[in-house]
């Protein structure tokens, strides 16, 4: 991946005050085989927040937990085409899809008690049970990165808005201030590239984590994560991700990509330079080029 060295273009993303402390060129790709085997290349071992690919995770839990029945009355599963913190929702009012931000506070409110006067603790109980899920994709226990946590709880106008439009609209059994408190807990665990590997081989696999062996979604939700992926994972980019590198994917600003090949392999990639979309440029890149060189496009038919 040498070739992808070079590129320096794109920044990191600034709006949240704490993401500016990284090295911009910092850069690390893993790949997991579906027998395990991780192959790791430059900061591989280095962690980072994990930011909205964490939502593709959360939408595996409520899946999990209430069934796609009751996840589509509250969340859509069409592409928004818009930029992940838009206001977006169809015409019923529920979030366009669980990839953009709308989409992931309401599945965050879905993990918490349904009801208005949460017990002290209650953000905590589910959060200690979000970070048990991840960990169990991830096959090694994830930790929270206080500093950008705080960082972006104190300057999360745009999130907090969302949370207080879509309660508005009676979109959210539990207190908008909780599930937007456990949206940005979910967004500021860290994880390695060698984790988002072994994460994407997880889902990839049916949801049976290739390194521990053990079933953590059914293959029903894993097939359902990976069809959103495909459609909603990057952002209003989604389109020409599709149709040039051709896997289903989830991107976040703090410069992470997860990339998926179904039944095949999990691909991490890092580099916190982002285009105007929020995704990593070198990431992106990285991804193009191993799915032509090694022919990963899912429709390929040459
Ligand atoms: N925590 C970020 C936010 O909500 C995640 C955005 C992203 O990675 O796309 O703004």
């Amino acid at each position: 991946m040498t070739m992808c060295a070079v590129e320096r273009s794109g920044a990191v993303a600034d709006y949240i005050p704490e993401l500016t402390r990284v090295a911009p060129d910092g850069y690390g790709l893993s790949l997991c085989m579906h027998d395990g085997h991780v192959y790791s290349h430059g900061d591989s071992a280095a962690s980072f927040t994990i930011q909205s690919i964490a939502k593709a995770l959360t939408y595996a839990m409520v899946l999990t937990r209430l069934g796609p029945r009751e996840v589509d009355r509250r969340i859509g599963v069409e592409p928004s085409g818009e930029a992940f913190n838009e206001i977006s929702v169809d015409r019923a009012r529920r979030p366009k899809n669980p990839m953009i931000n709308a989409g992931a506070i309401t599945a965050a409110s879905l993990l918490l008690p349904q009801v208005r006067d949460l017990d002290d603790g209650a953000v905590d109980a589910a959060f200690d049970e979000l970070v048990a899920f991840y960990s169990a994709c991830a096959g090694r226990r994830l930790t929270l990165d206080e500093a950008v946590y705080r960082s972006e709880a104190r300057t999360g106008a745009r999130n907090r808005a969302i949370a207080y439009m879509l309660d508005s609209f009676g979109g959210m059994g539990a207190e908008p201030e909780a599930a937007l408190d456990l949206y940005l807990r979910q967004c500021s665990l860290r994880v390695t590239t060698d984790d988002l590997a072994v994460i994407g081989c997880t889902l990839a696999t049916g949801g049976v984590n290739p390194r521990t062996g053990r079933q953590v979604v059914s293959p029903e939700v894993a097939q359902r994560v990976l069809s959103v992926m495909t459609t909603c994972g990057m952002y209003d980019g989604a389109g020409d991700w599709v149709s040039s590198v051709g896997l289903p994917a989830k991107s976040g600003v703090g410069g992470g990509i997860l990339a998926i090949l179904p039944g095949q392999l999990g691909i991490g990639v890092y580099s916190p330079r982002l285009d105007a979309h929020g995704n990593s440029v070198r990431g992106i890149e990285t991804c193009r080029h191993l799915s032509t060189d090694l022919g990963l496009h899912m429709f390929n038919v040459t």
